[in-house]
């Protein structure tokens, strides 16, 4: 059958029914889906030696004959071995491969084949370990840079590349959207062959250039987008909103703190804004425990005052939950509401979610916290005079403009807050025309955060120090990375390290355990007995990593933490060192590596964010790993915060083809692409 872009997975080789479901889980439904469905990493495997010249740990294609084949339990019997001895020209040696007995049977003595693997020759003898085995002249599995994609359900690797290899013969279809202009200055390559070469790369030089061309269409796209976002809001305009200095003042001193000179003039900034006829546009950015969420209750404050409306988005459920509570605390005049997915609650009272709808569509609510959810159902409110969007890298594009749309003819004034800082030079080009504000003391009195990097040998001497802190009636966070993609939410480890840690190190105190996979009233019980002194010790996944304010926890414990990223680790780190109590943050890792090791360094150096955002840059720019997990920019696939020269060239050519085009008139592929990405809103 010939095959389009338009082509149900299932109709590919080796997808089928069962496939295709598992592939709608990565919301994978079409030949088109599947091609931008990319690779998260490679394994090279165009390397191959004579065999005499194997070292330990080589990773190789080898080429020749199987001599004999044999299959028998492991020792433990667990396992079942399958042996062989492999041959050509240069030697023989044995390979390995563990539970696939069926290779006895698919592998005839006397074939050719080409294996895969790694070489281990720890015990004497070199063998070949568990290597992938195709014939010669197949070339997608071996013998190549083999891509390594996310998988889900019975997908394999190897079922997916050939589905790939299959859809790749409908790529010439796309049109390829990006200006000749462009693509002619620039010497891109054509949209399908880049796309191609992402999938199975060519050569380093092919698979360079097409990453790159993949991450100016983003960027420049992305660009296009925020321009006519910003025309549109010009146009539409938004509700002024004044309200009397002397209120502010009032609030503001009755305060438990004294606001740093920062806050304050960040909630200045945001209160001359709100009285504009201009739809305000701002950023906060502030380092973790630098104080955002009083800056932002001060807009609210202002908004609500001048009788506006106020969408206070957060992007977890626990958080929505968090700042509900801070929001009833701090303005308990406005009656603040949540909505999340499983809850429903106004002026203290739960109710369903259809009463509560209700009241939010008459206009009855006029302060509202939550979640994604706050996009789905027919949550409307009318007249939303200010919208508030806490971590705003959570939030895409396409959620902001999907917040402007719902809208009436009015733009709503946006404040976006953001821990992850980046240097003002950038932030243009990363988040668009938006107004700057920064938060960059800490309220004073708090002190550092005493950081420690802990291998193994190091184990008993931390565990000693947290259970001091325990018993001195601190706090601890325990947190656990993921083991791999696949497994996004990083459950097991999570709840294996608590079992483990309630039985050994912390047997005689109270764990508890919080993960993405719970049900939302479950994690916010484990979340509330932790904050109210219940719980000694929580174990998590990243679920706690944005915003959770515990001011008694002193200890933040990392494990596996070569797997996160700085900016990551510095945003743990800081949930701890909220209080005028000495914290501690221990970064566990087994990995002896000198590169991890010296990256973490920097943390045990530094506590200071934009520092550690620089830093973080410069190792995001050497790498070429690509996946929205780490771009730090969520809409996008391929570019990240590195590509730093790439977003400045995205821009101009942007401000270039507007100006001559400013309704992309003359370009109506690239405008059938700015309201694809438009369209496509991320529910998560
Ligand atoms: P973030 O910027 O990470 O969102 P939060 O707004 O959660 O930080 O604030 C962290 C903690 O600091 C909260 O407990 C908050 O009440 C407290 N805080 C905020 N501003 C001040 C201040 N000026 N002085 C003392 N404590 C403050
Ligand atoms: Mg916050």
């Amino acid at each position: 059958m010939s095959i389009h872009l338009g082509t149900s997975v299932k109709d590919l080789p080796g997808i089928g029914a069962v496939g295709a479901k598992d592939l709608a889980r990565l919301g994978v439904l079409t030949v088109r889906d599947l091609l931008w469905y990319v690779p998260f990493r490679y394994d090279d495997f165009s390397l191959s030696k004579p065999i005499p010249a194997l070292r330990h740990d080589d990773a190789v294609t080898l080429v020749g004959v199987i001599r004999s084949i044999k299959s028998r339990p492991s020792r433990n019997r667990h396992l079942t071995l399958t042996e062989a001895i492999f041959g050509n020209d240069s030697g023989e040696l044995k390979v390995i491969w563990f539970n696939q007995p069926y290779l006895e049977k698919t592998l005839k003595i006397g074939s050719v084949v080409s294996l895969a693997g790694r070489i281990n020759r720890k015990f004497g003898s070199t063998t070949l370990m568990n290597p992938v085995c195709e014939a010669p002249e197949a070339k997608i599995n071996t013998g190549r840079v083999v891509p390594i994609y996310g998988l889900t359900g019975s997908l394999t690797g190897r079922r997916l590349r050939a589905a790939v290899k299959e859809a790749l013969r409908a790529a010439g279809e796309f049109v390829d959207w990006l200006p000749k202009e462009i693509r002619e200055t620039e010497v891109f390559p054509p949209l399908h062959e880049a796309l191609a070469a992402v999938h199975f790369p060519p050569s380093s030089e092919i698979f360079d250039q097409s990453v790159h061309r993949l991450k100016f269409d983003e960027l420049f796209l992305r660009q296009l987008m925020f321009a006519h976002l910003k025309r549109e809001r010009v146009v539409i305009g938004a509700e002024p909103l004044e309200c009397p200095i002397l209120e502010i003042k009032n609030f503001v001193e009755k305060l438990p703190f004294k606001l740093t000179d920062g806050q304050r003039k960040a909630a200045w900034e945001i209160v001359k804004d709100l009285a504009k006829p201009e739809p305000m546009h701002r950023l906060l950015q502030g380092d973790v425990g630098s104080g955002k969420t009083v800056v932002a209750v001060i807009g609210a404050l202002a908004a609500l005052k001048a009788g506006g409306r106020v969408v206070y988005l957060a992007p977890t459920e626990l958080l929505a939950e968090q700042q509900y509570q801070t929001l009833q605390k701090m303005l308990p005049d406005f009656r603040p509401a949540l909505l999340t997915r499983t809850r429903a609650i106004w002026g203290g009272e739960v109710m369903t979610k259809k009463k509560f709808l209700e009241a939010l569509t008459t206009g009855e609510i006029s302060c509202v916290v939550g979640t994604h959810a706050l996009f789905e159902d027919k949550a409307r409110m009318p007249e939303v005079s200010l919208v508030i969007i806490d971590e705003q890298h959570r939030f895409g594009v396409e959620q902001r403009h999907a917040l402007m749309k719902q809208n009436q003819d009015k733009a709503p004034h946006l404040l976006s807050m953001t821990a992850t800082p980046i240097p003002r030079s950038l932030a243009l080009a990363v988040y668009g025309d938006l107004e700057l504000s920064i938060l960059n003391e800490r309220p004073p009195g708090r002190l550092s955060i005493a950081t420690e990097l802990v291998t193994y040998p190091q184990e008993k001497k931390m565990y000693e120090k947290i259970q001091k802190e325990i018993e001195a009636g601190h706090q601890v966070f325990a947190v656990c990375p993921l083991i791999d993609p696949s497994d996004a939410l990083g459950v097991a480890s999570a709840k294996e390290t608590a079992e483990k840690l309630s039985k050994n190190q912390f047997k005689k105190f109270r764990v508890g355990l919080l993960h993405g996979q719970m049900k939302s009233d479950e994690k916010e019980k484990i979340m509330s007995s932790f904050v109210a002194g219940e719980l000694d010790v929580l174990v998590s996944t990243t679920v706690i990593e944005v915003g959770v304010d515990v001011p008694n926890a002193t200890v933040m414990l990392i494990f596996g933490a070569e797997r996160f990223g700085l900016a990551q680790l510095h945003q743990l780190r800081g949930r701890v060192g909220r209080s005028s109590f000495p914290s501690f943050c221990f970064l566990h890792s087994e990995n002896s590596n000198y590169v991890s090791q010296r990256r973490l360094q920097i943390m045990v150096k530094s506590q200071d964010g934009f520092y550690l955002a620089e830093e973080d840059l410069k190792i995001r720019g050497a790498g070429n790993a690509f996946g929205a997990a780490q771009s730090g920019m969520p809409d996008l696939k391929f570019a990240n915060l590195g590509d730093t020269d790439l977003m400045k060239k995205a821009r101009d050519w942007a401000h270039r083809i507007l100006e001559q085009d400013p309704d992309l008139s003359a370009h109506p592929l690239v405008k059938e692409n700015i309201l694809v990405g438009f369209e496509r809103v991320h529910l998560e």
